[in-house]
C-alpha cells in the first residue's frame, strides 16, 4: 500500500519468485479510478484494501482504465465491473481486443482523449507492445502511467518491452518517443520499480541507447 503521489496508489501484485507486477488506484475529487486489474484472485482484495485505506468503497469507483489487452492487466475486469458497476475504457484499437478476451464491454478512447479526472488524464497511444497499447498522462502530478510501454527491474533500470511479449518490438521501442512531448518527472509502470524523479531524462537515455 503505497501512496506514490498525492491520491495515486501503487499496488504491488508480485509474489515470491514471480516477476514484479503493479496496478494503480487514483483517489480523484471526481471519484475513484482503477488503472489495470492484475490477474490473480488476490488482486481484488488488494485493490479493495487500497480503496478503503482512503475511506472510499467499490461504489465510489467511476472508471476502470486499461493500458492494454494482456491477461496480467485485464483478467479481473469482469469481477471489478460486477463489484463497481463502473465503465471500462481503453484505447480504441485495444478496446475490441480486450472485449473479445474478457467478454465485458469496453469503451474505445481515441488517442489524446482528455479524461476529466484528477485534473486531466490524457490517453497516449504507444503502439508496438500491442495494437492499441496506451500510456496515461496525469498532468497535475507530472506523471505517466506507462503500463507495459516501458519495462524495468527492481533497481529502476529501464528497458524497452521484451520482444517475446510484443506484437512488434521494434515499433514498441521506437514509439516510446511519443512520451517525450509531455512534461513529467515520475514514471509508474507495471513490471519494475517506479521512477519518481527525472523520469523523462531516464527515458531519453533509454532511447539513445536502444534506437
Ligand atoms: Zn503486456
Ligand atoms: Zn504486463
Amino acid at each position: 500500500m503505497v501512496e506514490v503521489l498525492k491520491g495515486v496508489y501503487s499496488i504491488d501484485h508480485s509474489d515470491a519468485g514471480n516477476h514484479s507486477m503493479e496496478s494503480w488506484v487514483l483517489n480523484c475529487n471526481e471519484g475513484v479510478i482503477i488503472v489495470d486489474t492484475a490477474m490473480r484472485d488476490t488482486a481484488i482484495e488488494k485493490i479493495e484494501t487500497e480503496i478503503k485505506s482512503f475511506g472510499k468503497s467499490w461504489k465510489d469507483v467511476r472508471l476502470i482504465l486499461i493500458t492494454h489487452k494482456h491477461g496480467d492487466h485485464t483478467r479481473n475486469i469482469p469481477k471489478l465491473v460486477e463489484l463497481t458497476g463502473a465503465p471500462v475504457k481503453a484505447h480504441e484499437l485495444e478496446a475490441p481486443l480486450i472485449e473479445k478476451a474478457v467478454g465485458t464491454h469496453i469503451d474505445g478512447l481515441p488517442d489524446h482523449t482528455i479524461l476529466p479526472y484528477c485534473g486531466e488524464i490524457e490517453v497516449i497511444h504507444i503502439p508496438g507492445h500491442s495494437e492499441g497499447n496506451a500510456s496515461y498522462y496525469l498532468k497535475k502530478h507530472k506523471a505517466i502511467i506507462a503500463g507495459d510501454t516501458i519495462f524495468g527491474d527492481e533497481n529502476c533500470n529501464l528497458t524497452t518491452p521484451p520482444e517475446r511479449y510484443c506484437l512488434d518490438a521494434k515499433m514498441a521501442a521506437k514509439e516510446i518517443i511519443r512520451l517525450l512531448k509531455y512534461d513529467f518527472d515520475s514514471l509508474l509502470y507495471t513490471h519494475g520499480k517506479d521512477i519518481m524523479k527525472d523520469a523523462k531524462i531516464r527515458i531519453k537515455e533509454l532511447l539513445e541507447k536502444s534506437n
